[in-house]
Order: structure tokens, then sequence, then C-alpha cells
């Protein structure tokens, strides 16, 4: 194997070999830009180094060989006392990862060849600068010394000197402070700055290939699901000078605007610096076009460069350049990021400049960043005191009155108050707090912490980790930068999406794209944006592409119309509980306390028209595209009163001597139908065989409301979906009954109903006995939160706020599996019942609704695995109709 790869040899698609950097420095040099020489060292000789302690034994050669090259072509060699060559080593893994080492410039200076370095450059301070930088550099990254002691050290030269800016500290300040450093580096690593260039240039090596296996690395890893076995490329790059006075600098660009989109120059520039100092924020940098005025040659070739690029790579690139002595050198590229906004806008502008084709755009989105641009968002035109900023851990905008304890928060709420919680940090003692609160704000904790995880499980607004705000929830205050302090009461708005946090009522306005589901914004009309006419276009290319359909889970027609806006091609899961809930209790709780067949029915007999009458109005906003209704699912107890206001309630009348017999029979009913486990108990399809008449009831109602949407020329087109089956046997049962009723309604009626008989599929036997089901089902809806529920053994119920945090901390997963699908353990099951369902019964329509069904990764394993549709709530169908056509690219 060759373990070294010239830059000349590489190219942009060997990053797991060459990683990110290196491979793009390949891809520069090859598309014959300015890029100083050097060499890459392979993922594969890294792998080699952690798995055996030991560098592989060609290496040590291989890079002798490839430096030996180096030295040859730029005359001369690596630390040579009179004019050393000196380089960079500068890591570089697939992906750029937190806790990856830093780069180090300048290696190969020592005591002797700095002084090569200044006469060769003519410039005695330059060669000084750039030493201390290698010390500093070095000593930080390589030995492991206390960065913080060499920025002491530079600030107290420059105090000294009395001057605020590293450039006003003369050639003679900078030697003292090369000796302070090389002091530091001796005291703190025990160990003497290495004079060898060669031994500088292997330990870089050496501590990049064990940066792999940092803490921080490997947490960011296991949280990303990102391989641990990758290993990272070494870039080994010779160095071109920003330090060499005012006709040199350093800087970054982008190719086009990052938050808009738009062409245009976009970067920063700074004159007289080396490396880091642009982002490090050490100096003012200028504006990119500013260059113009001072290298005109340069900037102009810059321009001509990131055309080169952007027609290159078809896409927005991020630049890193120096300018030497009025010469320009490219030192990376990539791909850019951007924001959620200028996606959607630059891969609609791409395909317009005949770039890329409908099919790759969709590859340049992804549904979060829809939903993010589908959330409400503070109005940019407001005034606003920004008080601090912590991480964006749940998106959304969020304004309250700031609240210090769960109790104030649930106190407040109720009586109608919208607050916000602060805490330090949050744990499951404030559950109730956050559930009751319109946002979350916290001053410790990244995303896996407690409160981003259960923000987001709940969608709730949530900024962690804001730092700078010191939170006393003792005092019930917090005091922000400035001095400035709020107290409970006090309003505050926070942004979710950027992290911002505001003193005071930020107005929120609804976000432009979903005013475009809504109807209530048009793609083309004067005042629509230019994001709305990218949406409207993604949107498109994405429903062209798309195999799955995209339904709804909704209950009644309000949702169901709005799901249509959004795009649904019908509902996947109709729960049909509400309607057993508001006056209708009554009812229930007679049907549930029925002593004789006969109070059953009549009980039965009264919920019917109400039944019906809810479905006719859903077939009715959906006529002409499936619907699918779930019979009755959740516990009966459901439906009961709470058992200790009951007996609190019993208690009383007894004790006053009044009449209680009602309450008395109700609270024996709440008795009996008490469990341990309600969710593995009486529920789903086992109601329906305990309750004689309820499911036919419910399947009458169906049957009955077709008919009557039938007869007003409408196109019903209903699906009746049987809950928590777990053999075919129960099901077999309940068809029959069901059978019955349909043909008595289509005999009294006259209409050919054409109704479909199907199954949840939500239980592992079910899964794993799907040949069999499908001998008696005409469709499989996969209730994926009740399988990953039974198929894990975890209660969605309490998990999620226990002890999930502790399992996305420790990497256990990355993402809550009742989030996005667990591929290996439940999705394996419903592929397993999709094959073998359609096996017994090729026609068998599949389809999941469920939590799944709106997120992005899974909506891409549904359309792996050949499912029909996913159902998600209203406002997910957008993206998960953007998800389907990307699966589909
Ligand atoms: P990062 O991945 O943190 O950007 P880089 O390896 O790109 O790290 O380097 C850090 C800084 O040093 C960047 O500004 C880069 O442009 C600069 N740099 C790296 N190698 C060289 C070199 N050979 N000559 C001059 N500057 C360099
Ligand atoms: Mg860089
Ligand atoms: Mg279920």
């Amino acid at each position: 194997v060759k373990f070294v790869y010239d830059f000349t040899e590489g190219n942009k698609d060997l990053k797991d070999l060459l990683g990110g950097k290196g491979a793009n420095l390949a891809e520069m040099t090859n598309l014959g830009l300015p890029v100083p020489p050097g060499f890459t060292i392979t993922t594969e000789a890294c792998k080699v180094y952690l798995d055996s302690g030991e560098e592989p034994a060609a290496l040590r050669d291989e890079v002798s060989a490839h430096l030996d090259a180096l030295e040859a072509r730029m005359g001369k060699k690596l630390g040579q006392a009179d004019d050393p060559l000196l380089v960079s080593v500068r890591s570089g893994a697939k992906f750029s990862m937190p806790g990856m080492m830093d780069t180090v410039l300048n290696i190969g200076l020592s005591d002797k060849s700095v002084q090569g370095l200044a006469k060769q450059a003519g410039d005695d301070r330059f060669a000084w600068d750039s030493y201390r930088r290698l010390i500093q550099m070095f000593g930080k990254t390589v030995l492991g010394v206390d960065g913080e002691l060499f920025e002491d050290a530079l600030d107290a030269a420059k105090a000294a000197k009395k001057v605020t800016v590293d450039t006003e500290l003369e050639a003679a300040d900078l030697k003292k402070l090369v000796t302070k450093f090389k002091k530091i580096v001796k005291t703190e690593a025990g160990r003497d700055f290495p004079q060898d260039a060669r031994e500088q240039m292997d330990l870089a090596i050496h501590a990049v290939f064990d940066s792999w296996n940092t803490d921080r690395a490997k947490l960011y890893r296991r949280q990303e699901r990102i391989p641990g076995d990758l290993g990272t490329a070494v870039n080994v790059c010779s160095m071109v000078f920003g330090n060499l006075g005012p006709d040199s600098g350093t800087g970054v660009a982008f190719t086009r605007d990052p938050a808009s989109g738009h062409q245009g120059v976009y970067g920063d520039y700074l004159q007289n610096a080396q490396g880091e100092d642009v982002v490090a924020g050490i100096r003012n940098t200028v504006p990119l076009a500013e260059l113009e005025q001072i290298d005109k040659k340069s900037y102009d070739q810059l321009m001509q460069i990131m055309e080169t690029l952007e027609n290159h790579y078809k896409d927005l690139c991020d630049i890193e350049f120096t300018i030497e002595r009025g010469v320009l050198w490219m030192l990376q590229t990539r791909v850019g990021k951007r924001t959620a906004g200028a996606a959607f806008r630059i891969a609609t502008q791409l395909v317009d400049q005949g770039l890329i084709d409908e099919a790759e755009a969709l590859t340049r989105v992804n549904g979060a960043q829809l939903a993010q641009l589908m959330f409400p968002r503070f109005d940019e035109d407001a005034k606003v005191s920004q008080v601090g900023r912590g991480i964006a851990a749940s998106p959304g905008a969020a304004v309250g009155k700031a609240v210090f304890d769960s109790y104030t928060a649930v106190k407040w709420s109720r009586s109608g108050e919208k607050v916000i919680l602060i805490r330090r940090e949050t744990n499951p003692d404030d559950l109730d707090g956050m559930i009751a609160a319109e946002g979350i704000l916290t001053s410790r904790g990244g995303k896996t912490s407690h409160a981003a995880v259960v923000a987001r499980g709940m969608g709730k607004t949530c900024v962690c980790g804001a730092e700078e705000l010191e939170v006393d929830t003792k005092r019930r205050r917090m005091t922000v930068p400035g001095g400035h302090v709020v107290e409970e009461g006090d309003v505050v708005s926070i942004d979710g999406s950027s992290g911002k946090v505001y003193l005071g009522e930020v107005p929120v306005v609804p976000s432009p794209v979903v005013e475009y589901f809504e109807g209530r914004m048009h793609p083309g009309a004067d005042d629509a944006d230019e994001l709305v006419e990218a949406v409207h276009r993604m949107m498109a290319f994405a429903d062209r592409k798309r195999r799955l359909r995209v339904r709804a889970n909704a209950d009644n027609a309000e949702d169901a119309l709005r799901a249509r806006r959004f795009g649904a091609q019908g509902i996947g899961l109709c729960r049909t509980e509400h309607m057993f809930l508001g006056d209708r209790r009554e009812l229930v709780e007679r049907l549930i306390l029925a002593d004789t067949d006969t109070e059953r029915e009549e009980s039965l007999k009264q919920l019917l028209p109400l039944q019906k009458q809810d479905f006719v109005q859903l077939f009715e906003s959906m006529d002409g595209l499936p619907v699918t209704v779930r019979l009755l699912d959740p516990p009966l107890h459901e439906f009961l009163p709470d058992i200790t206001e009951l007996s609190v309630r019993v208690a009383l009348a007894e004790s006053r001597q009044e009449p209680h017999e009602n309450e008395l029979r109700l609270l024996q009913a709440v008795h009996r139908l008490h469990e341990q486990n309600p969710m593995l108990g009486l529920r789903g399809v086992r109601l329906g065989l305990v309750i004689p008449g309820l499911f036919t009831m419910q399947v009458r109602a169906i049957a009955e409301a077709a008919a009557e949407r039938k007869a007003a020329k409408g196109d019903p087109r209903a699906e009746i979906m049987i809950p928590l089956v777990g053999t075919v046997q129960e099901l077999e049962i309940v068809r029959e009954e069901a059978d019955k009723v349909i043909a008595e309604v289509e005999a009294a009626s006259g209409a050919q109903l054409k109704l479909s008989i199907g199954t949840m599929i939500e239980l592992p036997r079910a899964a794993l006995t799907a040949g069999q089901i499908a001998e008696a089902a005409q469709f499989f809806s996969f209730g994926t939160n009740d399988l990953t529920q039974t198929v894990w053994g975890f209660s969605r119920d309490d998990v999620e706020a226990s002890f999930f945090t502790a399992y996305l901390e420790k990497g256990i997963f990355g993402v809550s599996p009742f989030e996005t699908i667990d591929k290996d353990g439940v999705g394996s099951l419903v592929k397993l019942a999709a094959k073998a369902g359609r096996e017994t019964r090729p026609d068998l329509k599949l389809g999941v609704c469920g939590e799944h069904g709106g997120d992005p990764e899974s909506v891409h394993f549904f359309h792996e695995v050949g499912l029909d549709y996913v159902s998600c709530s209203p406002f997910r169908i957008p993206v998960a109709r953007l998800e389907a056509g990307r699966a589909a690219v």
C-alpha cells in the first residue's frame, strides 16, 4: 500500500483516503490553481498507527521520499540553517470534527534557521514572529501545554511595550518572547522545544494521529454516528507567508453569500497576518471587497479562481487564501456551509445557471432545513436588545415572562401567562415546568443536555448553554453581560434557531414558507420573496421525483383540510379516540358501566350517529383520497375519571350521607379496569373483542358515513384499520363481524362502498407472523411508535425524560429511536414484515403512521424498504414530501 500522496496525485473523490482537506488541496492543484506544494499522509497510515501504536514500517521512508521531492522542488531543505523550507502540518479527516488537532504552522524553524529566514526575507521581525508562533502552536497542540500561558506572555509583552496589537511588537520584543515561550515549554512539558526540523514534523504528525482518539472526538463521532475507525489524514504543506508586511495578508472567502445565496464578493481579509488570525479576531479584518484597492492583481486573480471553483464544484465553496508579497496562494477549499434559506435559494440558482439538474438540486437541501424555515420567527425589523447567545437547541421563537423554577412556570401558565423557564440546567424534576413554558433557556449544557433533548422531543423552543448569563435560581434572577438583572416576571425572548436571547418582547411573525403552504402567499406574486419561490420550485422537483406517497395523521376536518393544502394525498391515521371525549364522555361511561346487553346497546346506539357525523365531515374534506380510520385503541380507563379524584368524591358523599350510587359504580369500574401497565393491557383489538358491539358500531358509522357521501355524489375512500393485532385470529374475528355490518349497510343503501380492512403492525409478533396476518389484511400500516416501544421494551412516556439524556451523552444512540427509526432493530422487523406480507398478498398496501413518518432519515428508510406511503402530522407533510423526493434521487 501507498501511504503518502503528493498533492498532484489525489483528487476530490478520495476523501476517505486523503480526508476532506487533502482531497480538495489535490483537486485544486490539479485544476492548476496556485497551491503551495505538499503531500498527504493517508487515513490508512493513521489506522495502522492507532491499531499498533506504531507507524507502519514503510511510512517513514515514504515521507522521506516525498519530503526529498518537495525539498528538491523548493530548492531548500526543511529547517535548512541559511534558508529553511518551512511546512505546516494540518489534520484533515473525512468530516471535520471538534477535538481534532489544530494545525501547526512554520515547522522547520529553530534557533539557527530563524536567522536564515530573517536574512532570506530581509525581515527580522517576520522571522521572529513566525518562530514565536511555531513554539506557541507546537507547545499547545503537540506538547499539550496550556495555551493561555502563551497568550498571557504575549499580552504581557504588548503591555510592557504599551501597544495593543501584535504587529506593533518589533523583532527584539519577539525575540524575547521566543525565549519566554521556550521556558514555558520546558517547565510545562518537561522537555526542550525540539530544534530538529524532522523531529518537529514527526511529532506533529503523530499528534494529529493521536487526536483522532481524544475524548471529545470520540464523543462527537458516537453522537453523529461517524464510524470510529475512519482515521484522519495529515497534510504537510509548504508554508507561504501572509505576515511579511503590508503587501502580504491572509483571508477567507465565499463564492457566494452563505446567508442569501446571492453571488458577490463575500469574505474577510487581514493584512500582515498568518493563519488563524483572520477568524481569531485579534485585529479588525476588512471586507474582502477592499482587497481590490489593496492589491488589484491578487484580487482579480482571486475572483477568477472563485469562479473556476464554483463551476467546478457546482456549488458554493468557501476558501482560505494567503497573499505573500503580492503573490496569491490557495490554502483550502470545500463546499461551504450555508443557512437553511440559502440552501434552497442556491440550489435553484444553480439549476437556473445550468450547473446542476433538478435531481442534483434535491441533494443540496434537506427536510431539517425545510422544517427550520417553517418555524415562526422573530421580526427581523424589530428593535431588539440581544443580551446573550447560547446553543440553538430546539428551533422556534418564544416570548414570555422569566420564571426560574418549574412550580412557578406551571402556576403562572395555569393563570394564562406565557413563561420562559430559565434554569442553570434542567433535570427530570423540571418536566412539568418545561411542558408549561413557551420556551426553555439554560446557561449550561450542550446539544445533548437534558433541556435540549427533552425540548426537541416536545417540539419546544430551547436555547441552552448560554454561558454569559448568570442564572441564580435561589434569588430568582439572571444577570446578563453588562450587569443588567432580569427578575422573575420580566419579559424575555429566545430564538431556538439562532440561540439568541433578547430582553423584552420581540414580535413574532409567521414564516413566509408556511404562509405559502397555507395558500396565503403565492409564488410569482409581486410580494412573494425569493425564499418562497425557491421552496415552491424545490417542492415541485421533489413531487416529480418521489415514489412514496405522503398522507396525514388527522382526526378532524380542519386538520384534514390543512393537510391537503400542505400536499397530503390522504389520511394515513385517523384516531377515533377523541370522538369519545368531551360531551360524549357520559355516553362512554355508560357504555363501560353497562351491566346488561340492552344497556350497552343503548349507549352504542347513541354514539353511532355522532361517530357517523365525524366521518361524514372527514370523508368530505378528503374527498377522492384514502382515509384510514383506526378503530378505538387506548385503554378504557382513559375515558373514566381520575381514581383519586373519584375516591375523594365518593368518600365525601358517604360522610355527608348523600346518594352516590353512580359514583360508586364508576369507582368500581375504575378499579376493575386499573392496570399496572396499561400500554400492554386491555387496548386495541383486545377491546374490540371484549366489549361486544364496540367495533361493529364504529364500522357501521364508517360504512354509513361512506354511503351518505356516495349518495351526495362524493367519492369516499375509507380504509378500516384494526390496532394492536398480534395474531391473525384476532383480525379474522373482527373482520368477519365487520364484513357482515358492511354488507348490511351496502344492502340498505344500495351503494358499493369498497371499504378495505387492514391492520397496524405494531407488535413484534405481528411483524414476525406478517405472512399469516396478510391473509386477513388488505393493508398494513406500521405503527412505529408502539413497535419501537415493544421492540426496545421502552415506555416512551417515561424513558425520554428519565435516562435518554444519559444514553445520548454516552453515545449509545445519537438520536432517540422514537425520533429516527432504529433501522437495525425496529427497521429490520418492518422490512421482514413488508416482505412476508407481500409474499402472501402481492397487492398488499404498505404504509407507516407514527412520528417516524415525518422524520427525514426514517423517510429514506421507508422508501428503501418499498413502502407505498408515509403518514405524518400535517405540519410535517412538506418535509416528508421533500425527503421522499430526495430518497428517490
Ligand atoms: P483548519 O482546519 O482549522 O482551518 P488549517 O489546516 O486549514 O486548519 O490551517 C489553519 C490556518 O493556517 C488556516 O488559516 C490556513 O489557511 C493556514 N495555513 C495552513 N497551512 C498553511 C501554509 N502552508 N501556509 C500558510 N498558511 C497556512
Ligand atoms: Mg482551514
Ligand atoms: Mg399504536
